[in-house]
Order: structure tokens, then sequence, then C-alpha cells
């Protein structure tokens, strides 16, 4: 089916089936988590195919967090969707106000490559919730994954509730000249801005989950050693193909030395030295592993020192988990979204000149602060515009499934996961309900005179 026929297969199967009961979303959402386990070692082998990612991380990055995501919204859609009364204020009395969360209709996801699992079927999960029909597109460069993700929805939707249409930047281009009434975009700030415009074309919502530069504090008071073994698996779990990987590391001087020795043992606890470590996922397409060479390639000929890793395989796309000392603000690797295993470390006077330098970038979707100190936390959380700022640890802030999760700005817009995630796709929907005293709008109402007046300032008072 053409995605033009899709659509209109979904439009008339809503309009048909304008709300979905709770029973039929429910067994949906029970299917999809019976599928996924049934293809959890199929599903392992295929992102092993795709980009070598070590199967113990998909257990704890695909599947635990797809299903945490899942059961929280198993556990709590019979609530999410129940119609909330709102409070009466005395100029309204005589009404009842109920909000009730209706889905918005045929929807359209877009997903990332990096985490193929979680990020095709988190909006999937969301979507279904909210009872809205939709069509998903995974990327185009996790083969593997997207043929397996597709046969599994396709065994639990039919192509009128849920519709996988695979292909890349023009297959997406087709999607978005439809009139979807929600658009869920996972990917990068670039790309995020053509979703947007396409959505503006037919005023559809969007959820933009984006990425950016992450930037990660090490205070003077830090424990230095589960500071660095924190950042250590947030950057270089999925070789740092993570939207939420510490990007860079902003380290305060009077400990930097010290920081930098737990740093390197850590790594060299955690990865076999060279380029071949199966315990490092490899870099997703050559495109991708070129541009990877190419920043430490960028960072070296501005005068940066490699402090370790810098090893790469251009065969198996492998990269060595790399840390690079002080680059200068020029350097590609301050200015990008890295999205790879290069951690530059740059060492910084106090909070205020941390604070000044992640001001000079775009918001981030995450900022880290390893510190003991609650304070310090609390003047990033205060000073800094990101999604979620976490206090000793890297991560965990996807997990948390009462959420919510997003960005700002350049990081994303629009919240998911959990409730927010349901909320995203569903229409709030104010009933209001007149119960007895009909006339008492009719008092301000025309013929208009000096008592309409006089009555509108008195109910002033009861606002
Ligand atoms: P990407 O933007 O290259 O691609 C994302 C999706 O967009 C893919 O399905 C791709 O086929 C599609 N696409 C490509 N060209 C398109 C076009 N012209 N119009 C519409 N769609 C198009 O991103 P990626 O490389 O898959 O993922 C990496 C980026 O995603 C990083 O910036 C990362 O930070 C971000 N990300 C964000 C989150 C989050 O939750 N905020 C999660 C994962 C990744």
């Amino acid at each position: 089916m053409t995605p033009l026929q899709l659509f209109e297969r979904q439009t008339a199967h809503f309009k048909a089936n304008p709300n979905p009961p709770l029973a039929h979303r429910i067994q949906r959402l029970k299917a999809l988590r019976e599928a996924l386990l049934e293809h959890e070692q199929a599903l392992t082998e295929a992102l092993w195919k795709d980009f070598y990612k070590p199967p113990y991380e998909v257990e704890v990055t695909e599947f635990l967090t797809t299903l945490i995501e899942l059961d929280h919204t198993l556990r709590h859609l019979a609530s999410w969707i129940k119609p909330q009364r709102k409070p009466t204020p005395l100029v309204l009395i005589g009404t009842r106000t109920d909000v009730h969360c209706y889905p918005k209709g045929p929807s359209l996801l877009i997903a990332p490559w990096n985490y193929a699992v979680l990020l095709t079927l988190g909006p999937v999960i969301h979507a279904t919730a909210a009872g809205c029909p939709f069509v998903v597109k995974p990327s185009e460069h996790t083969p593997h994954a997207a043929a397996l993700l597709t046969s599994m929805i396709e065994s639990i939707y039919p192509p009128d509730e849920g519709a996988v249409v695979m292909g890349g930047p023009e297959t997406a281009t087709e999607l978005l000249a439809l009139p979807f009434s929600h658009i869920h975009f996972t990917g990068s700030p670039r790309i995020g801005r053509i979703v947007m415009e396409a959505a503006s074309r037919h005023l559809a919502s969007v959820t933009l989950e984006l990425g950016g530069k992450s930037p990660t504090y090490v205070d003077v008071s830090a424990d230095l050693e589960a500071a660095a073994s924190g950042i250590c698996f947030g950057k270089f779990s999925n070789a740092g193909q993570t939207c939420i990987a510490p990007d860079y590391l902003l380290v305060h001087k009077d400990i930097a030395a010290d920081f930098t020795r737990h740093l390197t043992d850590e790594i060299a606890r955690a990865y076999v030295p060279g380029a071949g470590d199966a315990d490092l996922a490899s870099i997703v397409t050559p495109t991708h592993f070129r541009r990877q060479t190419e920043l430490i390639d960028d960072a070296r000929q501005h005068g940066a020192d490699i402090l370790t890793g810098g090893g790469a395989d251009a065969d198996s796309r492998r990269l060595e988990a790399t840390v690079i000392l002080n680059p200068s603000e020029e350097t590609r690797v301050m200015q990008e979204e890295i999205f790879g295993p290069i951690l530059p470390l740059v060492v910084v006077d106090n909070v205020e000149d941390a604070l000044e330098r992640i001001s000079l970038r775009p918001k981030p979707l995450s900022t880290y602060v390893y510190t003991k100190d609650d304070a310090v936390v609390d003047r990033f959380s205060q000073s800094v515009r990101t999604g979620a700022v976490c206090k000793n640890t890297t991560m965990l802030q996807f997990v948390q499934p009462f959420g919510p999760f997003g960005g700002e700005g350049n990081s994303g817009i629009g919240r998911s996961h959990g409730e927010a995630g349901f909320r995203a796709f569903s229409n709030e929907q104010v009933v209001l309900r007149r119960r007895w005293g009909s006339w008492i709008l009719r008092l301000v109402q025309p013929p208009y005179s000096p008592r309409s007046s006089w009555i509108a300032r008195a109910f002033r008072k009861f606002t």
C-alpha cells in the first residue's frame, strides 16, 4: 500500500472509530509486549548485524527501557483516560467542567536508528495508548532491526490501525506531505526543522525529540571515581550514539588532574585497548564513521591532545573510547553534536565559568552535574534551560516513566514518555455543562444597559 492509501484507510477507520475503548488499547499493548519478548533474540541479533551493538547493552538499553515504558503505560492508562473534573469558579456557578482526552487522529512517527527498538516502539506505545492510528517509519540505517519491527507491528495491528513504511528521506518527504494530525519525530535538529515546516502546512501538532550537546560538569566536591564511572557508561554505551550522552565535560580546575586519572583508569577497566572491543558498538555507517575520524583529526589539527583512544578500524567501523583534552572552542568537537565515543574534556575555573560556556550553545537536551553540593545542582537547574538536570548520574532521566522527557528549542519541542507521551497524541477536550442557572448569563446579554455593566462589575468579585 502507498503512504497515501494507508493514510486514507486510517482516516476512514478513525472516522468510524474516533475513540477506541480502553480494553482495545490494552489488548494491543499487551500483544506488543508479547511480540517484543518473542522477538528478543532475533532483535538482538539484528542489532548486532546492523552495528555490532553488544547483546548485553541491547538488554539494558533497548528491552528493559521499552518494557519500563510499556508496563508503566499498561498500569496507568485507565487513570490517564478518565475524564478529569475541574473546579468551578463562583462566576461559573451552575456549571460542571470535565476534560476528556480523545485521540487526535492518524499520526506519523519518524524514528532514528540509534535505539532502533526503543525509539521506534516508544511512540507506537503512546499512539496506541491514546487511540491514534499510526504510520511509523523506522530508520533506513538499521535495516535488520527495522525489518523485524515491521513484521512484529504488522502481526499485531491491521493497517487501518498501525502500519510501517520503510525508506529514507524520500519516503519521509512523501509521508510528511500527508495531513496527519500529529507528527512524532525523533532525530537531528536539522531534520527536525524540515519536519516542523512540513507540519505547519497542515497545522499538525508536533513532538520533536532532537539532540544537541549535553554538558557534564564535574565539581570540586565530586566523588571522582563515581563521576568517572557514571560518565563512562553514559558516554560510551552505544558508542556514544545517544541523544542524552554527555557530549562534553567541564571539569573544575582544582580536581582536573585527579579526575583525568580516574577517567582514563575507568576507560582502561571497562574497555579493551584498540578499536576492536566487542563491548563498544560500532559507528552505524561508513559516512558516520568518517565523520567521527574527521572530528578527531580536526581536534588534533587545532593542537588538542588525545588523552586516551583515537584508534579507529574502518572495516568494523569501530572507534576507541577517546578523550580529547582541552580542545579550543573552534574545534568541531566543541561546535557540533558528537554522537560517537569521543569525549572532550575542558578545564574550567568554577561553576560560573561552566555556566557561561554552556550559555554560548543552544539549549541542551540534558545537563549532568557531579557534585556533593545541592546548591550547585540548584544553580545549574535555575540557569540552564534544558530537558533534565541530573545529579551524580547520567541517562537515568530517560527511564523515569513519570517523566516528562523532552528538550527545549534546538533539543526539542513537546514532551514524551509516560503520561506526557499519551497526552501528546491526545486532544484535551473541555466538556462544560450548564446544569442550572441559565438566567445568570442573561443578566449580561443584550439589550445592554447600565445594569449590564453594573452586573459585570459585580461578577469581578467572584472570578
Ligand atoms: P536523522 O535526523 O538523520 O534521522 C531521523 C529520521 O529522519 C530517520 O528516520 C530518517 O530517515 C528521517 N529523515 C531523514 N531525512 C529526512 C527528511 N528530509 N525529512 C524527514 N525525515 C527525514 O537522525 P539520526 O541520525 O537517525 O539520529 C541521530 C539524531 O537524533 C541525533 O541528533 C540525536 O541526538 C537525535 N536523537 C534524539 C533523541 C531524543 O529522544 N531526543 C533520541 C535519539 C536520537
